[in-house]
């Protein structure tokens, strides 16, 4: 069986727990930050806030600016449902964009027909580690005072126009098994702004004014203060030990993917009807997801293709799916969003990941060539 993805850990990481289970210190201290630290230097952010998952630094963020009842956060529907239900939980509308059919990600264009007087920011999703072309997103939006959030819970690892994605604008980070370096669960928001990182700091911990480990580390009685409003999205010290492990690997998982999905692009390119992933011109992608599309004039369903996959023991998932057709989302309203649906029906994912061979590889690619000649003779008519 060839799963969909598979994390690359081992005995450093076990080693790393083991040396935080015997300080005695385990919740959010001093690994959390050296972990914030090295994320923001090897990204080139100017500093990382740590917390439990990308949601809930997403939701972070959109609280800490403000965004609130009566404000407007557009969202592509094509994202994972968190992407649309950060806004949500800050009582603000999230307002769907259409997509790009080769990136999959919002444009000034899809962005531009979603904007309204209401509009208070907008969540950039690098999807499935395609970096999004955010020159002329912020252009589009500084000028109207909309904000740019960036949702590259896929994307670290990838590059636009030469620097790591994460590097500029209030961007949200994940660390949950199925992206490219994880720490169970984990996210983090990366911000040029200090005072910002210290109110998302506060925020993260109950609002107080002074961390539980300053208060342990300190020689003089401290009395804590809680300044406003806060949540409780501390990232452990268990988890930040295993992200510094992680992060040293990040190099190798983005150069070994890359190589994989290169043998991916090779072997399917003389497939018809099918469309395959590629750099942008101005980025490169870390190829969280290799994502394929099976093109109009292939007659075949794709769960059909799915399913013949899974029989030969190869793992697939759905392409990315669309909020705005899952129940939690019918009381939204939705635009015509025909890209996004056309994606959603008419891409799956293939397995990669850091513990694959070429052999793997040849093997997907093989049995999805014949899947695909297969069902487009035989296969019922296609939805
Ligand atoms: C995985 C993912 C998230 C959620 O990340 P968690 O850390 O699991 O909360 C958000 N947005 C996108 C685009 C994702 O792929």
């Amino acid at each position: 069986m060839i799963p969909i993805t598979r994390p690359w850990l081992g005995a450093e990481e076990a080693a790393a727990v083991n040396e935080v289970l015997a300080s005695g210190w385990v919740a959010q201290g001093p690994k959390v930050a050296a972990f914030e630290a090295s994320v923001a230097a090897a990204l080139g952010a100017g500093e990382g806030v740590a917390t439990t998952s990308c949601t809930t630094a997403l939701h972070l963020a959109l609280h800490a600016l403000g965004v609130g009842p009566g404000d407007e956060v557009v969202v592509p529907s094509l994202s994972f449902i968190a992407t649309t239900n950060a806004p949500r939980y800050a009582g603000a509308r999230p307002v769907f964009a259409d997509v790009d059919l080769e990136t999959q990600n919002i444009t000034a264009e899809t962005l531009e027909r979603a904007l309204s007087p209401a509009t208070r920011a907008v969540i950039v999703v690098h999807q499935a580690g395609m970096p999004a072309d955010l020159d002329a997103i912020e252009a589009l939006c500084k000028p109207r005072g909309v904000t740019v959030v960036e949702d590259a819970a896929c994307a670290i690892g990838s590059t636009y126009r030469g620097l790591p994605v994460g590097a500029r604008n209030l961007v949200a980070l994940s660390f949950h098994p199925r992206k490219l370096i994880t720490t169970g669960e984990g996210g983090m928001l990366l911000t040029g702004d200090g005072r910002l990182a210290r109110r998302l700091r506060r925020l993260r911990e109950h609002g107080m004014a002074v961390s539980a480990h300053e208060r342990h580390a300190s020689r003089t009685v401290v009395v804590e203060a809680y300044e406003e409003l806060g949540f409780n999205y501390r990232m452990t010290d268990l988890q930040a030990a295993i992200g510094l492990v992680q992060l040293g690997k990040l190099d190798a998982i983005v150069a070994r993917r890359r190589a994989l999905a290169a043998r991916y692009s090779e072997l399917l390119g003389d497939v018809p009807g099918l469309s395959l992933p590629a750099d942008p011109p101005y980025g490169t992608t870390n190829y969280q997801s290799y994502v394929v599309q099976l093109d109009d004039d292939l007659p075949l369903q794709r769960d059909v293709v799915m399913q013949e996959l899974l029989d030969r023991g190869i793992a697939t998932r759905r392409g990315i799916m669309a909020a705005h057709l899952e129940p939690s989302c019918a009381a939204l309203p939705a635009p015509a969003l025909p890209v996004t649906e056309r994606l959603t029906r008419r891409s799956l994912i293939l397995p990669l990941f850091h513990g694959m061979d070429t052999k793997d590889v040849e093997r997907v690619a093989e049995a999805l060539a014949t899947a695909v000649a297969h069902c487009a003779v035989e296969g019922p008519p296609w939805r």
